[in-house]
């Protein structure tokens, strides 16, 4: 079976004593972490300095994203490497902001995927459709490529770190959340995606989270559905409260 993973991405936001009271304030996931893997995904500044108050409460350290080379004449980048040296597990890989304000394509999203995987941290890697996109009734066909994409020349054996987020950027930070079922739609898609690429036993056992205006009213409802393996939650991650209401629909 395949636990549920909760993923917070705070995008931009707090400083690092906000951070620590949030994980001073943060209910204690360690009960709850044989059911449900709970991550925080915290601007770089504040990784180093949460890791430890999130280690005690049971929750996971993830970062927004990393540079794909070891090392070297990349200025303002941070690898793989280094997010792990200070104790980070996930990574979130070509959020839909990333591939819209930093030019990020399905080629960056790539190395960036194998860059991860190599270090090794596990890449929350987002795939999802613009409003337009989902109108022309590309969605199934633009998802599946993404995913292609991002996967090509990753081995089998690594898959058991990949985690997917299905994110509708027309979804992300708007209030409009996809329809239980057109979210369970197109996780099953992706699954399938996998199964071809992949096989069935690759496909059943590989997470995938749905985000996008997830929050602690409709968490329940999408969480129910087959395919939908946890969330990633950017908004309602910012308070403590709300993000364990969250966090707790996973373990119904
Ligand atoms: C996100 O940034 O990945 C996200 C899902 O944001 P929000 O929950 O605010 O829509």
């Amino acid at each position: 079976m395949r636990k549920p993973i909760m993923a917070a991405n705070w995008k931009m936001n707090k400083n690092i004593q906000e951070a620590l009271d949030f994980a001073q304030d943060i209910e204690d996931a360690a009960s709850l972490a044989n059911q449900v893997e709970t991550v925080v995904c915290p601007p770089f500044t504040c990784l180093p300095a949460i890791a430890a108050a999130l280690e005690a409460k049971g929750v996971v350290l993830g970062a927004q994203n990393l540079y794909p080379a070891d090392q070297g004449a990349f200025t303002g980048e941070i690898s793989a490497g280094m997010l792990k040296e200070i104790g980070v597990d996930f990574c979130i890989i070509g959020h839909s902001e990333r591939r819209q304000y930093f030019n990020e394509t399905d080629e960056t999203v790539n190395k960036k995927v194998i860059a991860a995987l190599d270090a090794p941290l596990r890449p929350i890697l987002c795939v999802g459709e613009t409003l337009e996109q989902r109108e022309m009734g590309i969605t199934f066909d633009l998802v599946a490529m993404q995913v292609k994409a991002a996967l090509y020349g990753v081995a089998e054996g690594l898959m058991g770190n990949v985690v997917i987020a299905y994110e509708p950027v027309w979804a992300i930070g708007t209030g409009k959340t996809a329809t239980p079922e057109d979210a369970q739609d197109v996780c099953k898609a992706i699954r399938a995606v996998i199964a071809g690429v992949y096989n069935d036993t690759v496909a059943k056992a590989t997470s995938i989270l749905y985000g996008g205006s997830m929050n602690d009213k409709n968490a329940a409802d999408l969480l129910a559905r087959p395919d939908i393996d946890g969330g990633l939650i950017g908004g309602a991650s910012l308070k403590p409260d709300s993000f364990a209401v969250i966090v707790n629909a996973a373990n119904q």
